[in-house]
């Protein structure tokens, strides 16, 4: 029976002497354990090498310490609905982000609305608005592939830097059990289509110790993030198969497996644009530099899904840019898992492969804004999953 201990005392040790392996949890909990699993020895190796990183990107997580902004402002006579600050959850959450929001548009009385942004929130939100009625306009400085979204792992992380612990009061816990439960059966819809824009894969957390091990850990005297899944939506944490030594391909280690979702953003991306605009929606790049510049749109309904550029554009002080580096690898189609394995994360996205240092907690790259690439950061994500298959 494993142990159910969150990412905060794996990861982090705020305040914790003492944590267990990661295979006694995980990002997502541990959920229950899988008995009489069927062995994954024969997983095709990832072809991890530094020569084949293809690019390095770097873009910054709009974490709010309260948590993601979905509230009406008035602006003279335009309701500004925002929807903006999900830090590492963005994909995850939208599209019961944006029923929340859409509950409040539709409280305007207005059906002809503005979205600001084509990022993940403002992609589903106009798309989640049109399937509500209501006829919309996206109005963004730039369009996908050239958004902060683009630049995401791509997997399932609704509570990844989603508020300080200290905030999640009951309100702020109800609303994300419903965005994470929105969400979680829209993409089940979103399975299967041509692209595979959305598909479940396996995640394999690989480690050097057997379930159960203590590491100590220097104590952290900062806010802890909030970690929900367990308690809040424990029917939506899949299930662990752990592994011993010689049962998988990753050497003389541990692993535990769990099903989880990915998000193939290319394709996931153009899917959302092409059922926009088959729905008649219609995109305009134009640039806003104060509110005061929304006095130009028709539409007096306008939800606002500028992201981390909420901060200056609206003035929210709270955002906290936590910066995330993506080394992008060619993609090896016949690898189909994850893996999570000393601080590095690797996804197998069809547009791509994805390894990133993720860190021993999620105040990796906390208040850093700085998006220039670091070649030495991204070596280390390649050369830490290749040693998986390297020094058996
Ligand atoms: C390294 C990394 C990995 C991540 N991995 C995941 C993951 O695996 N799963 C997950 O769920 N989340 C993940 N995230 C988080 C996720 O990427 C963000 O939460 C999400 O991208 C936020 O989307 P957004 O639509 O709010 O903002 P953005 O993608 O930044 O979109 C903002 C839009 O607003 C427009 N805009 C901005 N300012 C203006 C202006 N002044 N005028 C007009 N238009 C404007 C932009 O052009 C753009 O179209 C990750 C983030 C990082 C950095």
């Amino acid at each position: 029976m494993i142990r159910a201990v969150g990412r905060r005392q794996l990861l982090a040790g705020a305040g914790a002497a003492l944590v267990l392996s990661p295979l006694a949890g995980c990002s997502n909990g541990p959920g229950r354990t899988v008995l009489g699993a069927d062995s994954p020895k024969t997983l095709v190796p990832i072809r991890a090498s530094t020569d084949l990183i293809e690019r390095i990107t770097v873009c910054t997580r709009p974490f709010r310490p309260l948590g993601p902004r979905i509230e009406a402002e008035k602006f003279d006579a335009k309701t500004v609905i925002h929807n903006y600050g999900h830090g590492g959850s963005g994909w995850s959450l939208s599209w019961g982000s944006a029923e929340i929001a859409l509950d409040q548009a539709r409280a305007t009385g207005q059906r002809d609305i503005a979205v600001i942004g084509c990022g993940a929130l403002g992609l589903t939100t106009a798309v989640a608005a049109q399937r509500a009625g209501f006829t919309v306009t996206i109005y963004a400085k730039d369009l996908p592939p050239k958004v902060r979204s683009a630049l995401a792992s791509g997997v399932w992380t609704p509570d990844s830097r989603i508020c300080f612990e200290q905030h999640a009061t009951p309100e702020v816990k109800q609303r994300w059990q419903r965005m994470c439960r929105v969400s979680h059966e829209a993409y089940q819809n979103l399975l299967g289509l041509p692209g595979d824009p959305v598909e479940w894969i396996d995640n394999y957390r690989v480690s050097d110790d057997p379930p159960g091990t203590r590491h100590e850990r220097p104590k952290d005297d900062r806010p802890e993030f909030a970690e929900f899944q367990q308690e809040l939506v424990p029917e939506l944490v899949p299930a662990r198969a752990q592994f011993k030594p010689g049962e998988h391909p990753f050497g003389n280690r541990y692993a535990a497996r769990a099903p989880t979702i990915m998000f193939n953003i290319s394709a996931y991306s153009t899917f959302l644009i092409s059922q926009f605009r088959e729905a008649g929606g219609r995109i305009v790049i134009h640039e806003f530099h104060s509110p005061r510049d929304l006095a130009i749109l028709p539409q007096n309904t306008i939800v606002n899904c500028t992201g981390y550029a909420a901060g200056e554009l609206f003035g929210d002080q709270s955002l906290v840019p936590v910066r995330g580096q993506l080394a992008r690898g060619i993609t090896q189609p016949d690898v189909r898992y994850s893996v999570y394995y000393k601080g590095v994360s690797f996804v197998p996205r069809r547009d791509g492969q994805v390894y990133q240092v993720v860190g021993d907690s999620d105040y990796y790259g906390f208040g850093i804004a700085t998006t220039d690439p670091d070649r030495a950061e991204a070596e280390k994500a390649v050369t830490t999953i290749a040693s998986l298959f390297t020094n058996a």
